[in-house]
């Protein structure tokens, strides 16, 4: 395909589009030895032209806040196994991710949220358990950390892709995922480039219960320990669900229903084909479709292969469709009142 003709501007517009981070500060290396430094001056448009062109390359800071604009994983040996594992791991969890040849040795495989960032520890915490599932736990992940604080002012910087130099050796550029040759039109990928929406985040920790596992390895992972365990029909929420649909979070409500399907005894088929039924009343918000039979039929199958007993009240899915006189509700105000009376002795 014939490559778009784009301007220099256009070119800059979209680069910091995709790797934006700290405004102030930004990392170099020297491209003989490989020696990196930071450098504490304005990302300015001719520091941007320098890398692109060539003459100086461009590490980004990508964390700004509690905020990031992409997760990177730095695969630093040459063998694509592992790049190849990840990518698929991800494309599972609905999470599109771009391979990066490196500058030296090795890959990066990015993972562009949209203009607003994500969160940065969910979107470490997500990218660790499919490190962790592809059995390559100790792959670095950029940022390195979930917040900036003033202990940590600026986090790591990873070298920005498409430095001039080094893009006619087809190294800092997008490789096509199935050839893992370069995109030929680096900008009309950078263009298209699929970019993941935090709530595709959320829904991942909330369904996999990966927060949970991470910090209280020791609990029963399948229930929040602030959340007492149901032992009657189904909660007002998951009535209401049923009843009237929702609009957002579709898998995170279909995989509670599930969840309390299984809890009261439902044979499994019997539960995809309510789901199915339910998921025709769902009116999804900003031009989204209606989950799929096959979403339904994933999310089923996280809730029965696992002996899930939580609610998810706590959860934004969830929460909004909270009814007062909930007998959930008044044991988790039990439990309250008697931490606190404990903590009062
Ligand atoms: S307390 Fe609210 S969110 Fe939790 S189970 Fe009851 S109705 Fe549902």
């Amino acid at each position: 395909m014939a490559e778009t003709i784009r301007s220099a501007q256009a070119k800059l517009s979209l680069f910091k589009r995709r790797f934006s981070g700290l405004r102030n500060t930004f990392g170099t290396y020297d491209p003989e030895t490989g020696r990196s430094w930071q450098v504490k001056h304005p990302v300015t448009d001719g520091v941007l032209l320098d890398h692109l062109r060539g003459r100086r390359p461009y590490g980004v800071y990508l964390l700004t806040g509690d905020r990031t604009s992409a997760a990177v994983v730095d695969f630093d040996n040459d063998d694509l196994n592992q790049v190849v594992d990840f990518i698929a791991r991800a494309a599972h969890y609905k999470l599109k991710a771009h391979i990066e040849r490196s500058k030296s040795k090795g890959h990066h495989a990015w993972i562009f949220f949209g203009d607003k960032g994500a969160n940065a520890a969910k979107a470490r915490l997500v990218v660790s358990n499919i490190l962790d599932e592809i059995d390559a736990p100790d792959t670095e992940i950029f940022p390195k950390q979930d917040r900036l604080d003033p202990s940590i002012p600026y986090g790591n910087f990873i070298n920005a892709p498409l430095f001039g130099r080094l893009v006619p050796e087809g190294r800092t550029v997008f490789l096509e995922p199935t050839s893992f040759k370069p995109y030929q039109d680096q900008w009309a990928f950078l263009d298209s480039a699929e970019t993941v929406d935090e709530s595709v985040l959320d829904e991942l920790i909330e369904i996999n219960q990966w927060g949970a596992e991470k910090r209280q390895p020791s609990r029963d992972v399948s229930r929040p320990s602030s959340e007492p365990s149901i032992d009657f029909g189904l909660p007002p929420c998951a009535q209401k669900m049923l009843l009237n649909g929702v609009e957002r979070y579709q898998r995170v409500s279909c995989f509670r229903l599930a969840v309390h399907f299984k809890r009261l005894g439902m044979p499994y088929d019997v539960a995809v084909a309510a789901l199915k039924v339910w998921s025709l009343k769902n009116r999804p918000q900003g031009g989204k479709g209606v989950i799929t039979e096959q979403e339904i039929v994933d999310q089923a199958q996280y809730a029965f292969e696992r002996n899930y007993r939580g609610c998810g009240c706590e959860s934004p899915a969830i929460s909004p469709h909270c009814q007062e006189g909930c007998p959930v509700k008044s044991k988790t105000r039990q439990k309250g009142f008697r931490e606190a009376q404990g903590g009062l002795q």
